[in-house]
């Protein structure tokens, strides 16, 4: 059993590196910092260039054919750095599925857009009053001529205000039982009855409430069947409960190593020698090693369609995300009052990363499916234990 990525992956991580740091500037950082916002055009459209915006997609339908292990190698270096991917991958998401559920006229609209990078698309299933139960979603669409007219609203639709379309779920059957009666749109943001209302996060994130006011969609804009939202969106969402955050623990404890090597207590020895910086360097390497270990068994049985991959990946999301919060709020203990300091004041250790991670973990155990809802699936998908009511 080799544990390693292999060549073709370590290649794509070194030119994938080398991307960052001549594209990834220190004032492209400052500037999604300062908006909160995780999408830059100037980014996607180098990423475009280089050609890596459906690396895992089959060449036939436009992708590069990379096999998962190198994909995963792309992710973790690009989260690892903080890239700002998060528009990008939503979009190329949905396209994915208009990719397999779409018809020949939304994928001549939208492939070619997205392929370009001229469109962004954010997601619109979470709702002021469900998230974790998002079939439970109240957001409707209601016949009308040769199209839809929706009326709701739904909360932290990350990046729709730099978004072209949301990607909606909306129930179109109320007397269906839950799953049943819903249907995916992208609806366009720019038009009359959609508000997009800023939201800001602990971590200085900038999502988003959006609400539409009696909108009008075209037919043409509905993906997948009527009353067949469920599976699309679900389709779309396959990858997200295996999402790992791995690159941020690496990008933690890289910050944590650089301060001990550069830091001396007050007798003058360094930080890096202090027994207590070296348990939790030890701890926080080992529990990175770990996260990334379930994550390329994440990879292997995604590739391998193999079922077992729902309880397995929820392991990935859960571990790395919950050691993150740990690992993040133990770190800025040990280098006491000198981590508080932000990104922005030239005093800063570490350009605030100490401080900001704190603040950032908390959400990564929140999207993405809550670690409660993780607990449940592998209870559930791992030991059979009945479904949580
Ligand atoms: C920064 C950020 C960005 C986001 N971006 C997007 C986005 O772009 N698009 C989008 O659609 N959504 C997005 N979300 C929403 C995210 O997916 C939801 O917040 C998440 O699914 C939880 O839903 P909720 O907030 O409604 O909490 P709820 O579902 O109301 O849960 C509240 C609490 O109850 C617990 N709980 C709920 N059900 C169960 C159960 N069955 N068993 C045990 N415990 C349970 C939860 O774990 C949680 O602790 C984002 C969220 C954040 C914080």
């Amino acid at each position: 059993m080799d544990f390693r990525l292999g060549e073709k992956s370590e290649q794509l991580r070194a030119e994938v590196r080398e991307f960052l740091d001549e594209v990834f500037t220190a004032e492209m950082r400052a500037r999604c910092r300062a908006s909160g916002v995780q999408h830059d055009p100037e980014f996607s459209a180098a990423v475009r260039e280089r050609g890596w915006l459906a690396l895992g997609w089959p060449k036939e339908l436009g992708g590069q054919g990379r096999d998962p292990l190198e994909v995963l190698a792309y992710t973790e270096e690009t989260r690892r750095q903080d890239a700002p991917i998060y528009g990008l991958s939503t979009t190329m998401m949905v396209a994915y599925v208009i990719s397999l559920m779409g018809t020949e006229e939304q994928k001549a609209a939208f492939l070619p857009k997205a392929f370009a990078a001229e469109i962004v698309i954010a997601l619109g299933f979470t709702e002021p009053e469900n998230g974790s139960d998002a079939a439970a979603a109240a957001t409707k669409a209601v016949r009308d001529d040769d199209g839809w007219r929706i009326t709701g609203s739904k909360m932290f639709t990350t990046n729709a205000s730099v978004a072209d379309y949301v990607f909606l779920l909306a129930r179109t059957d109320p007397d269906a039982p839950k799953h049943r009666g819903l249907t995916t749109f992208l609806v366009p943001v720019h038009q009359p009855g959609v508000e997009v209302r800023a939201v800001g996060t602990l971590s200085g994130e900038r999502t988003n409430i959006t609400y539409y006011e009696d909108v009008f969609v075209g037919d043409e804009l509905r993906i997948g069947e009527v009353d067949g939202g469920w599976r699309v969106m679900t389709t779309g969402l396959a990858a997200e409960h295996t999402a790992s955050f791995s690159g941020e623990q690496d990008r933690l404890l890289a910050a944590l190593v650089r301060w001990a090597e550069a830091t001396t207590d007050a007798d003058g020895r360094l930080k890096s020698a202090d027994p207590a910086v070296r348990e939790r360097v030890g701890r926080s390497r080992t529990e990175l090693e770990v996260s990334k270990l379930l994550l390329r068994r994440s990879a292997v049985l995604r590739a391998r369609r193999d079922p077992s991959l729902v309880g397995k990946g929820s392991m990935s999301k859960l571990f790395s995300t919950e050691r993150l919060e740990r690992q993040a709020r133990e770190t800025l203990e040990l280098i006491g009052p000198d981590g508080l300091r932000s990104t922005g004041d030239p005093t800063a250790v570490e350009d605030g990363a100490f401080e900001h991670m704190v603040r950032h973990a908390k959400g990564t155990t929140i999207y993405a499916g809550t670690s409660e809802i993780q607990r449940n699936i592998i209870a559930q998908h791992t030991l059979g234990l009945p479904r949580s009511s």
